[in-house]
C-alpha cells in the first residue's frame, strides 16, 4: 500500500498509542480495506487536492476567517483569536469531512452515501454534498433526534436525502450510527460518510485529514497577522473530537502550543447525566475503535446527556482518547450552564451566536489564566441559529 505520510502519532494499524484500530465485522473487511487504499492514494494526488481545495474556496467560503475578539481579548486579559467554522457553507466545520469524503467516493465510483447524524449537522452536510454531486443519500437519525431536530430533518428532505428514523435502543445518535453500519454490511457498494474523527480505522485518520485545513489556515493567518504561526493554545470542544482534530492537527508536533479539549459535562461530571467520556470513560469498543467508552462495570455503554446534541456521545475518537491519556492535550469538563453562560457572552460582547457545542469551548476562557501576551485560539465550530430555541428556554434576561 503506498505510504502515506501522516502527521498524527498514528501506527500501520490505525493505532495512537492503545487506542484506535479497526474492530469489525468480517463482511466489512474488504469493504474498509478497499476505502483505506483509495484514501491513501488520493490524500496526496495533486487532483484530488486541487479538487477539493477549489470546493473549498468557491462552495464552502474558505479560508474562514481568523478574527481577533478585541472585547473579548481585553476582558481576558489575553489575546483571543475565533476561528470562523461557522461562517462556512451549511454552519460548521462537518461540510470539510462531507465534501473530502463525497469526493473520494466519486473516485471510488460509488453513487449511493449512508450517513448517521444526531443534531442533524452532520446530516445535513452530506445531504448537501449529494445534491452537489448528484449522489443518492440515506441518512439514519435517532427517533428521539428526528423529533428534537424537525428543522434540518426538514433540510435534509428538500436536498434529496432519505432520512430514517431509528428506534432501536434510546433512539439517538449511538444507534443511528449502528443502523448506519449495520446498512453498509448489506450494501458494501455503498459508501459509508461518518461525521466525526471515530470508527474503525482509517476514519480517524481520514475525517482528521479532511478536517486538517482549519489548523493549515490558522497558521497562514497568525502569520500574517501576528508575525509568528504558532499559538500558546489551541481550545477547541469534543465530540467525536473532529474539528478538534482539524484545530490541534498542525500542531500537535509543536512542544509549543497548548492543546485544550472541551468535553460537555452535562449536569456535572459525577452527576450521572454527563457526555465527559475522557473524565468517566474506561478502556472499550464502540463503533469498530478501542477507546475511552463511558460504560457500567460490565461493559453496557451508557447514556451519555448534554444539552448539546453535537456532544451528546458515549465515546471519543482514538485520537484524543491518546492525547489524553498521554498528557499531550488537556481536558476540562464543561457543563451546561457554563456553556450557556459562554454563549451569551460572546453573543453580547462580540455580536456572535456560536453553536451551543462551541460554547463549551468558549467556556475555557473563564476556567483557565492566560498570560497577556499569550495568543489563544478558540476553535468556533458552529452557528448558534439551530441551538436559538434552547438558548431562549435557558437564558433569562
Ligand atoms: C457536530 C458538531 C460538533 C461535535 O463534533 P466533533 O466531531 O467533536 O467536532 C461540534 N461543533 C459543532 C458546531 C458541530 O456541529
Amino acid at each position: 500500500m503506498k505510504k502515506f505520510k501522516s502527521l498524527l502519532p498514528i501506527d500501520e494499524e490505525g493505532y495512537y498509542g492503545r487506542f484506535g484500530g479497526a474492530y469489525i465485522p468480517e463482511i466489512l473487511h474488504s469493504n474498509v480495506k478497499a476505502l483505506r487504499e483509495a484514501f491513501y492514494r488520493y490524500a496526496e494526488d495533486e487532483e484530488f487536492k486541487g479538487e477539493f481545495d477549489q470546493l473549498m474556496r468557491d462552495y464552502v467560503g474558505r479560508p474562514s476567517p481568523l478574527y481577533r475578539a478585541d472585547r473579548l481579548s481585553e476582558r481576558y486579559g489575553t489575546n483571543v483569536y475565533l476561528k470562523r467554522e461557522d461562517l462556512n457553507h451549511t454552519g460548521a466545520h462537518k461540510i470539510n469531512n462531507a465534501i473530502g469524503s463525497a469526493l473520494l467516493a466519486r473516485r471510488m465510483g460509488k453513487k449511493r452515501i449512508i450517513a448517521e447524524t444526531g443534531a442533524g449537522q452532520h446530516g445535513v452536510a452530506v445531504a448537501t454534498v449529494c445534491a452537489l454531486m448528484g449522489l443518492d443519500c440515506v441518512v439514519y437519525m435517532g427517533a428521539t433526534d428526528v423529533e428534537r431536530q424537525q428543522p434540518n430533518v426538514e433540510r435534509m428532505k428538500m436536498l434529496g436525502a432519505k432520512v430514517v428514523p431509528v428506534h432501536s435502543g434510546n433512539k439517538t445518535l449511538k444507534d443511528a450510527t449502528n443502523e448506519a453500519i449495520r446498512d453498509w454490511c448489506c450494501n458494501p457498494d455503498s459508501f459509508y460518510i461518518i461525521g466525526s474523527t471515530v470508527g474503525p480505522h482509517p476514519y480517524p485518520e481520514m475525517v482528521a485529514h479532511f478536517q486538517s485545513v482549519i489548523s493549515r489556515e490558522i497558521r497562514d493567518q497568525l502569520r500574517t497577522q501576528t508575525g509568528k504561526e504558532t499559538p500558546d493554545y489551541v481550545i477547541a470542544c469534543v465530540g467525536g473530537g473532529s474539528n478538534a482534530a482539524g484545530a490541534f492537527y498542525h500542531f500537535i508536533d509543536e512542544p509549543g502550543v497548548k492543546l485544550v479539549a472541551a468535553e460537555a459535562a452535562g449536569k456535572g461530571v459525577d452527576s450521572g447525566e454527563t457526555a465527559a467520556t475522557i473524565h468517566v470513560g474506561t478502556e472499550g469498543i464502540i463503533h469498530g475503535a478501542r477507546t475511552l467508552v463511558m460504560q457500567t462495570p460490565d461493559g453496557q455503554i451508557t447514556e451519555p446527556y448534554s444539552i448539546s446534541a453535537g456532544l451528546d456521545y458515549p465515546g471519543i475518537g482514538p485520537l484524543h482518547a491518546y492525547l489524553a491519556t498521554s498528557g499531550r492535550a488537556k481536558v476540562l469538563a464543561v457543563t451546561d450552564s457554563e456553556a450557556l453562560h459562554a454563549a451569551m457572552t460572546l453573543t453580547r460582547m462580540e455580536g456572535v451566536i456560536p453553536a451551543l457545542e462551541s460554547a463549551h469551548a468558549l467556556a475555557v476562557l473563564d476556567k483557565m489564566r492566560f498570560g497577556k501576551d499569550d495568543i489563544v485560539v478558540i476553535n468556533l465550530s458552529g452557528r448558534g441559529d439551530k441551538d436559538l430555541h434552547t438558548y431562549l428556554a435557558n437564558i433569562k434576561n
